[in-house]
């Protein structure tokens, strides 16, 4: 039986969401890959609890998440019931609606029939009676926004979610899921986007800037480039990676294009010269400006996840830094 570490909350920084009362941990856990019905769940149950021991109070899973879709949220089920159930107060689960889930027009999109089936069925795989955030995906552009929203709204009436999110909506769409969820006094508080040094889009179409002067939340997802920014494929393509023996669906060798490579290698310089790994002056560019609540990494192991949130020790950047930073991003 898992017992938490006593010191768990001495070395993690929390960060108010937006203007909500909800505070997130500087480094939150993606369930993405690595907690399916494939993987070992001895390995996950070993960088569950190294999270939790360190602060990591928030778990990010989506009703897709697996492989199989379903089974990252069925094994996150099986840790709460077999260990982590005594700290569900200390703990933030989210969860996701919004791409392709089951057969046929109703397991995927935005309609209110979907979003509240797929709820109801994550809560079942989860064993819990509520999550604490629970997301539109991404927008569907077949669906009136009003009818998502509304559905998100009853969804926190009716108790199976504390709040709410949107992800991959861009600063357009958002504003107008923003106009309707203030209008109908939704607990909407977070924005789920990717970022990091190499992806800039939410700095470009404005929507950082948008949330942060919103009062909103934002929670990065993807700030490594799904392993890139640590510099693992520098020196060719590990066995035990992501675009190795992994082979995700989701990432190919194919992009890792020399130029791509390239720019990682000066990055990877800077991060010397700072006392750093790349990985972690990746993760602290993100929280440099205060306008990120939280960076939604992901590991495959233990060990991964202790030297990322040791990111925490140097948050501060030269102005020349971040001048060369941008530099070579644009390449
Ligand atoms: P990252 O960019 O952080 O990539 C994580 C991967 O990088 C790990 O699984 C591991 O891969 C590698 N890695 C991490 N740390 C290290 C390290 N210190 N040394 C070497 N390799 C390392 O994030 P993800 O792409 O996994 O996304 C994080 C989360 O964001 C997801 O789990 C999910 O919750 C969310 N997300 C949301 C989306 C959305 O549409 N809303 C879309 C995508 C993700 P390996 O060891 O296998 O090479």
């Amino acid at each position: 039986m898992y017992i938490a570490k006593e010191e768990r909350y001495e070395k993690m920084i929390y960060n108010r969401c937006g203007k909500s009362g909800l505070k997130l941990p500087a480094f939150s856990l993606g369930m993405w890959h690595n907690f399916g019905s494939v993987n070992n769940l001895e390995n996950m149950k070993k960088i569950l609890f190294t999270a939790f021991d360190n602060g990591i109070t928030h778990f990010d899973l989506a009703n897709n998440y697996g492989p199989v879709y379903g089974s990252a949220e069925s094994s996150m089920g099986r840790i709460l019931k077999s260990d982590l159930m005594p700290y569900r107060d200390e703990m933030i689960i989210s969860t996701k609606a919004g791409y392709d889930m089951w057969k046929g027009p109703y397991g995927d999109g935005g309609s209110r029939k979907y979003l509240t089936a797929s709820l109801d069925q994550s809560l079942q795989r989860l064993g819990l009676d509520y999550v604490d955030i629970f997301y539109h995906h991404r927008p569907d552009p077949e669906t009136p926004v009003e009818e998502t929203m509304y559905a998100l709204d009853q969804i926190v009436r009716s108790g199976k979610a504390l709040y709410v999110g949107i992800s991959n909506y861009k600063k357009e769409q958002a504003k107008e899921a923003y106009r309707i969820l203030k209008e109908l006094r939704t607990p909407f508080i977070i924005h789920q986007p990717s970022y990091s040094i190499l992806n800039r889009w939410i700095e470009e179409d404005g929507l950082k800037d948008f949330l942060y002067e919103n009062g909103l939340g934002c929670i990065a997802f993807s700030p490594l480039q799904q392993g890139i920014l640590t510099g693992k494929y520098l020196n060719g393509i590990p066995a035990d990676s992501r675009i190795g023996g992994k082979k995700s669906p989701y990432l190919h060798e194919d992009a890792l294009k020399p130029e791509l490579l390239e720019k990682v290698k000066e990055l990877n310089q800077i991060a010397e010269n700072r006392g750093q790994s790349l990985t972690q002056m990746a993760l602290s560019w993100i929280l440099k400006d205060g306008k990120v609540t939280s960076v939604l990494i992901g590991a495959s192991r233990p060990e991964q996840i202790l030297e990322n949130i040791r990111a925490l020790d140097n948050l501060v950047f030269s102005e020349e830094e971040l001048r060369r930073i941008d530099e070579i991003a644009r390449g």
